[in-house]
């Protein structure tokens, strides 16, 4: 790899947003990442040995990556990018992965985001991308203010799912409203974040009768 290709990786962190206590918006300049809306890169820092994956939160006309990241308690790699400062070096590989949505479907299917948590980021990128998709979004948090940057979604078509106050749309797990809900024949679900949801979403799916062509998954963890 010639020395230009390997600097041409490198961005310099331009923006950290905290929106929680613990969750925040990563934002990156250098060269221009092309990327289609869903996909992920694999982050390192100079000096580390560490790399892992995080979903592109920025929709693919905006010029600056974006992560949305948690710090995960005792987490090594989210507690070293939790301690970045801007003006300060990450190393970008990819972009990478196929959890995007079929362009050949957003004029005649409805599309249906599932996430838990930061699992989210990749359906702010996708709907900043595709702003006259038919879309809805069920998210999963513990807490309302834990619903990252909603405003990036139609209010009518975001609904939180609130399992530990009473503030969300829906009160409970998120499975607990994908069970009660009914939805159109022709509808493509994407799913991310933990396996467990992921899991238990599937099986609903399933039982509704949706078959897993129609089931796109990303696991976080
Ligand atoms: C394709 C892909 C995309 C991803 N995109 C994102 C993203 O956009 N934002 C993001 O925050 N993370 C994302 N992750 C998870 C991320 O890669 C790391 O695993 C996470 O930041 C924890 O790394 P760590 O080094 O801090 O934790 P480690 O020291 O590696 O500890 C890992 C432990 O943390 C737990 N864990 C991992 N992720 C989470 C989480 N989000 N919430 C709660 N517990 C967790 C797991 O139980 C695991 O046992 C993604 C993972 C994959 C595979």
């Amino acid at each position: 790899m010639s020395g230009q290709e390997a600097k041409n990786k490198f961005y310099q962190v331009s923006q950290i947003r905290w929106l929680t206590e613990d969750t925040f918006s990563l934002k990156m300049t250098g060269q221009k990442l092309h990327f289609k809306a869903g996909q992920h890169v694999l982050l390192s820092l100079p000096g580390t040995s560490q790399s892992r994956e995080y979903s592109l939160y920025n929709g693919e006309n905006q010029p600056e990556p974006e992560v949305l990241v948690r710090k995960i308690e005792n987490g090594i790699f989210s507690g070293y990018l939790s301690t970045l400062s801007e003006g300060d070096l990450v190393e970008i590989n990819g972009p990478m992965g196929a959890f995007s949505i079929d362009e050949s479907k957003t004029d005649t299917h409805h599309f249906v985001f599932i996430a838990s948590g930061t699992g989210i980021a990749p359906f702010r990128s996708i709907v900043q991308t595709y702003p006259h998709l038919n879309y809805q979004v069920i998210h999963g948090i513990r807490y309302g203010h834990e619903a990252y940057d909603k405003q990036a979604f139609h209010p009518e078509k975001y609904l939180d799912c609130t399992s530990r106050d009473n503030t969300g749309k829906f009160q409970g797990r998120l499975t607990g409203h994908l069970a009660k809900t009914s939805f159109a024949p022709n509808t493509e679900f994407y799913i991310c974040g933990n396996s467990n949801m992921i899991f238990d979403s599937l099986d609903i799916l399933k039982e509704k009768g949706f078959s897993r062509e129609q089931i796109h998954c990303e696991v976080y963890f």
